[in-house]
């Protein structure tokens, strides 16, 4: 299982691109309003996206859906391809958010919007939700603590988890619950800066003080949902960059 890093910066952010990952190129991870800049520039071929997850309706995690919808409409349209479907993994209210959005971003007649139901297969989840995926791995998700429901994800494999992704989270005791399973590597919002006067997000100290010593050295932590540009990592902590893979 491949991870690629396609944006790392938070919704407040020094102009970095937008947080988005992949996973072996064709599950998406989110899709930001800069989404198919992000796909492009790392030479992910959007047509091959077969499954894509979204964790919650804030504009940096779903606004390029409209992008992403036209774009493949516009490529079924003129290659006269049969259409492929493509899972698409969300909270409750995930059909209807992508058509409102779409009609907004586009027109309400646009037939981009009829598409949604064309391409989409929706999987609509809670944090007791299963999924399958290839090869026996299975996701679990589990509901972050932010100012609107939004959900993270793990990759299980035999019982034990691959892959942690902690969307826009404030520390909690869930979030110490699931790292007593020691993931393997844990991709995390670390978009807090020193004095917010607003805490939504986690920070380094929240990794370094109360994550790694419930996991040890035996769990990597990647920062994503940054705010500015990759500082120094500590330890078992380090900063995503665009660009970056994670084999595991
Ligand atoms: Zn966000
Ligand atoms: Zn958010």
């Amino acid at each position: 299982m491949r991870i690629r890093v396609l944006g790392n910066g938070g919704f407040l952010n020094d102009g970095l691109p937008y947080n988005c990952f992949c996973i072996d190129d064709t599950f998406l991870i989110d899709a930001p309003p800069d989404v198919m800049l992000s796909l492009k520039s790392r030479n992910v071929d959007f047509t091959g996206i077969n499954r894509i997850f979204i964790s919650h309706f804030h504009g940096d995690h779903y606004f390029g859906m409209p992008f992403f919808v036209l774009n493949l409409f516009s490529h079924y349209l003129h290659t006269g391809d049969s259409v492929r479907p493509i899972q698409i993994i969300g909270q409750r209210g995930l059909r209807k958010a992508l058509i409102q959005i779409q009609e907004l971003a586009t027109s309400p007649d646009n037939p981009s919007v009829a598409f949604i139901d064309r391409v989409f297969r929706f999987t609509e989840i809670d944090s007791f939700s299963e999924v399958a995926l290839d090869g026996g791995r299975r996701l679990i998700f589990h509901e972050m603590t932010h100012s609107k429901p939004c959900y993270g994800f793990s990759v299980v494999e035999k019982d034990e988890i691959r892959l942690t992704f902690l969307c826009d989270t404030k520390w909690s005791d869930s979030i110490a619950c699931l790292l007593s399973r020691r993931p393997r590597l844990v991709l995390c919002d670390l978009n807090a800066r020193p004095g917010d006067k607003i805490r939504e997000h986690m920070s380094q100290a929240d990794i370094m003080e109360k994550a790694v010593p419930i996991t040890g050295t035996a769990t990597r932590y990647v920062g994503v949902h940054l705010w500015r540009a990759a500082e120094e990592g500590r330890g078992p902590l380090t900063y995503a960059r665009v660009g970056d893979e994670y084999e595991i």
